[in-house]
């Protein structure tokens, strides 16, 4: 608790009075604290790949009759330009999430969903030799942000296949659950990766928390990402769930509102 005091002398005839007032601060200083936190944890994290690019353009410069080294520091100084790139876009993005920014919202069709973002999943799989798999379409509908949900999903799963190994599978499904009485489509995103030990399960959603800071830089992750899909989930008046054991692999679950096909919900109850 934090109590700011004021003390304001006033005049009244010939008397002078001192008059003290106790400001409670604590929501204030809250709300500064983690602003400052987070101004720091960005410095720091930037820092990080622009240091990387600097002494990497040292080093290039330095061997500059050696076409070989050129190119091998040359192609870091763009792996880490990319990384310092994406940490700016999704920076970006959860400031607008965060600020409640009104988002453009629509029906989306959640088969064509997962049809996207595994699309846009198959370079990254491939090369990881990992499969995906869906189960059958389902004709579920959301009303929602197409493109926030869109990352979201995909942010999960490229971490399904960047903390897996080779030979293993992903797979995405989606069911309807109830929460509170109403109809969810909960889209589950499945793999047989390292695992997350039960320490770290809340905490991995928190911008910038990574269990394993140097695998995370090995995958090109910012540590950004499943702190944006909370805030997509929430926006949605939905949530994230994650079951994960270390070793046998973990499930992340979003769940976001299903939009019912007949009117058996008035237009506010959607969102
Ligand atoms: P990053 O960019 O580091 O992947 P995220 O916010 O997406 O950042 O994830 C935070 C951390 O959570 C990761 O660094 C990793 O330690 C852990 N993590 C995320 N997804 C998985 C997963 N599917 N399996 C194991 N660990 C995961």
């Amino acid at each position: 608790e934090s109590v700011r005091c004021l003390v304001r002398v006033v005049s009244h005839g010939s008397e002078r009075y001192a008059v003290v007032f106790g400001v409670d601060d604590t929501e204030h200083m809250r709300v500064e604290a983690t602003r400052r936190d987070f101004v720091a944890n960005v410095s720091h994290e930037l820092k990080t790949p622009v240091g990387a690019i600097g002494l990497l353009a040292e080093a290039m410069l330095e061997s500059v009759d050696d076409p070989e080294s050129v190119r091998h520091f040359g192609t870091r100084v763009v792996a880490e330009a990319v990384r310092m790139g994406n940490m700016v876009s999704e920076l970006i993005a959860l400031s607008r999430l965060q600020g409640g920014e009104t988002q453009k919202f629509e029906l989306v069709d959640v088969d064509e969903l997962i049809a996207d973002a595994l699309d846009s999943a198959t370079v990254s799989s491939e090369a990881a030799e990992i499969r995906l798999r869906a189960d059958e379409p389902a004709g579920l509908v959301v009303r929602g942000d197409r493109m926030l949900l869109l990352t979201a999903l995909n942010n999960l799963i490229v971490n399904a296949i960047a903390y897996s190994p080779p030979n293993t599978t992903v797979s995405v499904s989606r069911r309807i659950t109830t929460v509170d009485g109403r109809p969810m489509v909960a889209i589950a995103v499945t793999d047989r990766g390292i695992g997350i030990a039960a320490a770290d399960q809340q905490r991995v959603f928190e911008r910038f928390f990574r269990v394993d800071k140097a695998r995370s830089r090995l995958t090109g992750g910012t540590g950004l990402g499943l702190a944006i899909v909370k805030h997509v989930a929430a926006n949605h008046g939905g949530n994230i769930g994650l079951w994960s054991k270390p070793g046998t692999g973990s499930t992340f679950t979003l769940s976001i509102p299903q939009e019912l096909a007949d009117d058996d919900w008035d237009e506010t109850d959607h969102r």
